[in-house]
């Protein structure tokens, strides 16, 4: 009897050890977004807020990471320091293919597209008292076109070009991180700097409600551009959002959508979960933030021109939104 009670506490003790560790078999996965003051970074705490909620149920913790941007997050989910990136529309595009970034290293073959977000405006922010109304004004100024782990750097270069600046002849280009910029502009260090960004987003109200006075210069005669590049599509800056911005009307600019990849090699499983849970759970993801405010699901489908991953592929066949 004695033993039998001891055996059985033994037994116990063994299967109560089996269950701790397979509850402790936990994937933690990190999802590479931007500066904590851009739309990113909180996109990152979104999608990560939806899974970790399953943490019983699927095992994955997911942590945000901030970083220079969409060409950052592709190289590093690419060498596997990231599994998942928020990534530029264009930028998925240019990788995918090897273009642009991409050009000398080649076609990043392993990117995989999981799902699309929130649409960003190409955001020219520009000091009243250097006399910037458009793009075209940012001739002979201090301008900061953005950090090259950045994806608005060349969404300026092109803008620029588009309209017969060069960017290191005929301006005095600065390569700072967008949660930089405001700081400078308002301190004087720049006259104006773009960031690729959807709204309403943090960095753009610091730059917008400081003492000196700032608009949302246009940035037009694009249309050669749009017609160039599948990825870019006409868009303006809802001024409403702002209110210490100097516009009395939405500033037309042109923008892309932002994406969510991750590479091949993360497991389905991991995939699909977090695929899962933003779509299945969607209107409540969609409250997460106000730039989701025109999300669909279908559109949410739209932008990406990797393959998309297995993992959420199937989600997609499961809920219908793909045949
Ligand atoms: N579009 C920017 C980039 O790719 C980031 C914008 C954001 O952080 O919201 O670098």
């Amino acid at each position: 009897m004695k033993k039998g009670l001891m055996y059985s506490i033994v037994a116990g003790a063994a299967l109560m050890l089996c269950v701790t560790s397979a509850q402790a078999k936990t994937t933690f996965v990190t999802i590479g977004t931007g500066g904590i003051t851009g739309v990113y970074y909180p996109t990152g705490g979104a999608i990560a807020k939806m899974v970790n909620k399953k943490k019983k149920e699927y095992g994955i913790r997911a942590t945000v990471e901030s970083t220079g941007g969409s060409v950052f997050n592709v190289n590093a989910v690419m060498n596997g320091d990231l599994e998942f990136g928020v990534v530029q529309s264009d930028r998925q595009f240019q990788a995918i293919n090897g273009l642009a970034e991409w050009k000398d290293k080649g076609a990043q073959k392993d990117l995989r597209a999981v799902f699309s977000i929130h649409p960003e405006s190409v955001t020219l922010v520009a000091a009243v008292d250097a006399g910037i109304a458009d793009i075209k004004d940012l001739k002979g100024k201090k301008v900061n076109i953005g950090n090259p782990g950045s994806g608005q750097r060349q969404n300026a270069i092109d803008a620029l070009e588009a309209v017969g600046i060069n960017p290191e002849k005929d301006l005095q280009a600065e390569a700072v991180k967008a949660s930089e910029a405001p700081g400078l502009l308002q301190d004087g260090r720049i006259d104006a700097f773009f960031y690729t960004v959807g709204h309403p987003s943090g960095a753009i109200k610091e730059a917008t409600s400081g003492a000196r006075k700032v608009r949302f210069a246009t940035v037009t005669d694009m249309d050669k551009l749009l017609a160039q590049y599948p990825y870019y599509a006409k868009s303006a800056i809802p001024v409403a959002m702002y209110p210490g911005a100097q516009n009395d009307k939405d500033a037309a600019t042109f923008g892309v959508k932002a994406t969510f990849v991750t590479s091949a090699k993360v497991p389905d499983e991991v995939v699909y979960a977090i695929t899962k849970e933003v779509f299945d759970n969607f209107d409540e993801f969609k409250k997460l933030h106000p730039a989701y405010s025109t999300l669909t699901k279908e559109s949410m489908l739209d932008g990406l021109s990797a393959p998309i991953h297995p993992g959420a592929m199937k989600y997609y066949k499961e809920a219908g939104l793909i045949k």
